[in-house]
């Protein structure tokens, strides 16, 4: 067994069973075995590779998107910019090329990253070093990082926010966790008390065995980003891969090199991620009062900002790498590949206009 998965064996022999969102949180987080902790895993090398890692143009088109909002409202003299979970922080340095000339919007914004990871921040460092506009760190979203217009990027973030599962039995509701074996390794076993949820309306009638998957820690984010923006102004774009349809099943998973593993192995080296339940996210935004866009498929809300403009821009400039440049794109946005499963869901106040793209 990996030390992680000791450690937690051990803690589930003192505590009993441990929900599904404290094994992802550790398997993602903790300070010495975590995935995220080590830094090592994103991009061709790592666990898997994000849009911003494929083309420079969707890092591009996000900053044009998020510059556009901010004239769109009235250009606020002061802003907070917020990415969630920069990663190798390439998004933002593309964002930040194509706001370059903008002195107005420079001079206005501050930019906050979220990163929980000591080595990604020290990743993002080197990357934005340099930068034309002061950058700050937290390891953790606060809405009391935000007092004013909020401007917000998330790509791949809401994907890593920990999960739990409750399946229907005779019994009613039951939370999976994860126990022992009588081997003691670690293994996933139903709580024997049902547990006292509601089930929000639309997916009432469950069959026994049907899984319903829940983000506490995704929807209370967004339920704070919402409201932050229908308080001060601003507006928030989150890119994940997801469903929209009301439903159930479960969708945790264990990414390594790019390869399914089992998801209890906490090696420290497979990514554990969920699927986005949206239409979850759009009601709880909806809810917080702010105006739901999308979600939009990544393909088609990429074609609308222009990516084949910016695509041919770039062969032109490039000749040698035209194929590369081509492929790439056609990466982001075929609905075969990513352009379809990924999500584009983007939340601003109820009297703004609706952003680009949607
Ligand atoms: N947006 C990047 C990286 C996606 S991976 C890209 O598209 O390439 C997820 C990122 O979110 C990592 O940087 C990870 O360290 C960070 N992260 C995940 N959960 C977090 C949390 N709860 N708090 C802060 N950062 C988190």
């Amino acid at each position: 067994m990996s030390e992680l998965a000791q450690r937690m064996a051990r803690a589930i022999r003192f505590e009993g069973p441990l929900p599904l969102s404290v094994v992802m949180t550790l398997a993602l987080h903790d300070p010495k075995c975590g995935y995220y902790a080590s830094g090592a895993g994103i991009g061709a090398e790592g666990a898997f590779i994000t849009a911003p890692e494929i083309s420079q143009t969707f890092g591009e088109l996000l900053g044009l998107w998020l510059l556009q909002t901010w004239k769109d409202q009235g250009r606020p003299r002061k802003a907070t910019v917020v990415e969630l979970g920069p990663g190798r922080g390439t998004l933002l340095c593309d964002a930040l090329r194509t706001w370059r000339r903008e002195r107005e919007y420079l001079d206005a914004i501050e930019i906050v990253l979220v990163e929980g990871s000591e080595a990604l921040e020290s990743v993002q460092r080197a990357r934005l070093a340099g930068s034309a506009v002061p950058l700050h760190w937290v390891r953790q979203w606060s809405d009391a990082t935000v007092d004013g217009p909020l401007f917000l990027l998330a790509n791949e973030f809401l994907d890593a926010m920990p999960i739990r599962q409750f399946v229907m039995t005779d019994r009613g509701w039951c939370e999976r966790m994860v126990t022992t074996d009588a081997s003691g390794k670690l293994a996933f076993a139903l709580a024997p008390q049902p547990a006292q949820i509601s089930i929000p309306p639309g997916r009432a009638d469950a069959i026994p065995g049907a899984i319903y998957e829940v983000s506490p820690a995704a929807l209370a984010l967004i339920e704070d980003v919402a409201r932050l923006i229908v308080a001060y102004g601003g507006a928030a774009a989150f890119v994940d891969y997801g469903y929209s349809e009301l439903g159930f099943g479960e969708t945790l998973q264990a990414l390594r090199r790019h390869k399914p593993v089992d998801v209890l192995e906490l090696t420290g080296e497979a990514d554990l991620s969920a699927h986005v339940d949206f239409a979850a996210v759009a009601t709880c935004a909806a809810t917080a009062g702010a105006r739901v866009c999308g979600p939009v498929a990544q393909g088609s809300f990429l074609e609308a900002l222009g990516i084949e403009a910016r695509s041919a821009q770039l062969q032109s400039a490039n000749p040698q790498k035209g194929n590369e440049i081509r492929e790439s794109v056609r990466r982001l946005v075929d609905s075969a590949q990513m352009g379809a499963l990924f999500k584009v869901l983007a939340l601003v106040p109820q009297d703004a206009p609706v952003p680009p793209g949607f």
